[in-house]
C-alpha cells in the first residue's frame, strides 16, 4: 500500500531506536566534541521527532487569526516611531468594537464587530489610532446622525410616538435607542425649529402683505390650551404657540412674528371680536379684514335665527300638537320665502361679483323690509335689522377684501391656515404627553418647520415648499431644508471608506 496515511509513531519509533544505536563515545571523539554536549543535542533531537515528523497541512499558511481587516490595513499602519517620545511602537493584543460602518450601510443585520489591532509605545504607553479605529469612529458619527434624522421624520413628519418611533429605528438598525433619548432628541429639535421661526422674519424674502391668525384647540393636555398659528398669504407658517391666556399671549405672538422683513398691511382673521384688541395691543397698526367662509356662515346664521323664532299667534284652546304642526308650517313657509333671498347672499360671494357684493347686500336688506317682498313678521324685522348692522359694520373690509383679492390675488379665506390647523390635530395626539407647555410648542414649531419646508407633491403648489413661495433667502436662513435647519445634515462620510 504505498499512499498509506502512516500512523505518527509508526515513523517516531523507527527513528528513536536507531538514534539510540548510536555510538556517542565514538562519534564525540570524531567530531571533537564533548560526549556530554553530543548526549544533550541528541535527546533534543528526539523530543523533537514527533513534530519534526508530522504531516503538514497542504495549502499556504492559514493567516494570522485576527481580522483580515486589520491584515489589510497593516502596511499603511506600520509606523515604528512613537509620536511624543520617538520611542518604539509594537503591537500590543487585538480588541474588538462595534462594526459602525456595516451597520450604517445594512443595519438590518443587526450589531456587527470588528477586531482592532492596538499598537502601544513601550516606553511611553501612547497608544496609535489605527486607521480602521478612525475609520469606525466616524462611521458611528454618522449611524447616530441618520438615526436622529430618522427620529426627526417620523416624529415631525410621520406624526408617530415615541414608542413607534423606537419601533421604526430598531426596523431598520436591529438595534435599539432608548425611549428617553427619542424624547430628548424631539424636544431639542423642537427648540432648534423654534429659533428657525423665529429667524424667519430677519431674513430677506417676497413682499407678504397678510397675516392669516387663527387659534386651533387640539387636546393638547389635561390643562386646556389652544394653538396659535399665524401664516401669510404664500402658506408659510411663521409662528406656532401655546395659547394660555389670551390677553397676553395673542398679543404676545403677534409681535414676535412681525420684523425686519416682514410687515404685512392686513391682518386676516374669522370673525372673533377680539382679534382686533389683540392687535392694537401687540401694537400692530394693520387693516383687520375678515375670512369670506366665517362672513358667510354668519349670515346663513341670521337666516337661520329667523326661522326658528318665528312666533305663532293662534286661537286660544288649540290642543299643543296642533299647535306645533301650525308652528312647523310656519317655519316651512318662511324658510320658503327666505330661501331665494339667502342665494342671493351667496351669488353676492361668489366669484366675478366682487365690485357688487356690498350692494346687492344692501338691496337684499331692503328687500328683507319690503312688505311687497315678504310679510313683516316679528323675525323677519329681527332678520333685516340685524343684517343691516352687520353690513354697517362689515362692509368696508368686505369690499376691500375683496378688491384686493382681484387686483393682486391675494386670499380671501382663512382656507389655508385651517387647513394648516387641521395638520396640527394628529399630532397633537402623540404630543399629548408633554405636559409641559413650553415643550408642546417645541414640538409644534418642529411640525411647523417640517411642513414649511415640505415639498407638495399635489394640489395648486405642486412641487414647491412655502419657503420658496414666500421667497425666503435660504442663506440668511441659513438651512436649505428641515434637516439642516435644525442642525442634522445628512453625514459626510468618505466614499472610500464604504466601499474599501
Ligand atoms: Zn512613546
Amino acid at each position: 500500500m504505498a499512499n498509506r496515511i502512516r500512523p505518527l509513531d509508526e515513523k517516531v519509533q523507527p527513528v528513536r531506536i536507531a538514534l539510540r544505536q548510536i555510538n556517542v563515545e565514538e562519534v564525540a571523539r570524531q567530531a571533537e566534541v564533548p560526549a556530554s554536549t553530543l548526549r544533550y543535542d541528541l535527546r533534543k533531537v528526539e523530543a523533537a521527532l514527533p513534530e519534526v515528523l508530522a504531516n503538514q497541512t497542504p495549502g499556504p499558511k492559514p493567516p494570522d487569526s485576527t481580522s483580515p481587516v486589520s491584515n489589510r490595513l497593516q502596511p499603511v499602519e506600520e509606523v515604528k516611531v512613537c509620536p511624543v517620545c520617538s520611542g518604539r511602537v509594537r503591537k500590543n493584543g487585538t480588541y474588538k468594537i462595534l462594526n459602525w460602518l456595516l451597520m450604517l450601510t445594512m443595519g438590518w443585520l443587526g450589531i456587527q464587530t470588528v477586531c482592532i489591532q492596538r499598537r502601544r509605545c513601550k516606553t511611553c504607553g501612547y497608544e496609535m489610532v489605527s486607521p480602521e479605529r478612525a475609520r469606525q469612529a466616524e462611521a458611528r458619527r454618522a449611524w447616530w446622525r441618520q438615526v436622529a434624522r430618522l427620529i426627526g421624520l417620523s416624529r415631525f413628519k410621520l406624526g408617530l410616538s415615541v414608542r413607534k418611533t423606537q419601533l421604526l429605528v430598531g426596523f431598520v438598525y436591529a438595534r435599539q435607542v432608548s425611549v428617553g433619548y427619542v424624547e430628548r432628541l424631539t424636544h431639542r429639535l423642537g427648540q432648534r425649529a423654534q429659533s428657525v421661526l423665529n429667524k424667519l422674519n430677519q431674513c430677506r424674502q417676497n413682499v407678504a402683505q397678510f397675516l392669516l391668525y387663527d387659534e386651533t384647540f387640539p387636546k393638547l393636555s389635561q390643562q386646556v390650551y389652544s394653538l396659535g398659528v399665524s401664516i401669510c398669504e404664500y402658506g408659510l407658517i411663521r409662528s406656532v404657540r401655546c395659547i394660555r391666556q389670551k390677553a397676553k399671549d395673542i398679543p404676545a405672538q403677534l409681535r414676535a412674528v412681525v420684523g425686519e422683513h416682514f410687515h404685512p398691511t392686513y391682518f386676516l382673521t374669522d370673525l372673533d371680536v377680539l382679534y382686533k384688541e389683540y392687535m392694537t395691543k401687540a401694537g400692530l397698526n394693520l387693516t383687520h379684514l375678515r375670512d369670506k367662509v366665517h362672513l358667510i356662515r354668519q349670515i346663513v346664521r341670521l337666516f337661520e335665527e329667523a326661522v326658528r323664532d318665528v312666533t305663532l299667534e293662534v286661537p286660544k284652546g288649540l290642543p299643543m300638537k296642533e299647535r306645533k304642526q301650525q308652528l312647523q308650517l310656519k317655519r316651512r313657509l318662511l324658510w320658503k320665502r327666505l330661501q331665494p333671498l339667502l342665494s342671493l347672499a351667496f351669488k353676492a360671494f361668489s366669484p366675478g361679483y366682487e365690485s357688487v357684493c356690498v350692494l346687492m347686500l344692501e338691496g337684499l336688506v331692503s328687500q328683507l323690509q319690503d312688505p311687497a317682498v315678504i310679510i313683516q313678521s316679528a323675525s323677519v324685522q329681527t332678520l333685516a335689522r340685524r343684517l343691516q348692522r352687520f353690513l354697517n359694520k362689515h362692509a368696508d373690509t368686505i369690499n376691500l377684501l375683496l378688491q384686493l383679492s382681484v387686483e393682486q390675488g391675494t386670499p380671501t379665506t382663512t382656507n389655508a391656515l385651517e387647513s394648516k390647523n387641521s395638520l396640527f390635530k394628529p399630532f397633537s395626539r402623540i404630543a399629548k404627553f408633554f405636559s409641559n407647555l413650553a415643550r408642546c410648542e417645541a414640538f409644534f414649531a418642529g411640525v411647523a418647520l417640517m411642513e414649511n419646508f415640505d415639498i407638495k407633491t399635489r394640489g395648486a403648489h405642486q412641487g414647491t415648499n412655502a419657503m420658496q413661495r414666500a421667497g425666503i433667502n435660504l442663506e440668511d436662513l441659513g438651512a436649505t431644508d428641515f434637516f439642516s435647519a435644525v442642525g442634522l445634515p445628512k453625514p459626510q462620510i468618505s466614499f472610500a471608506d464604504v466601499t474599501e
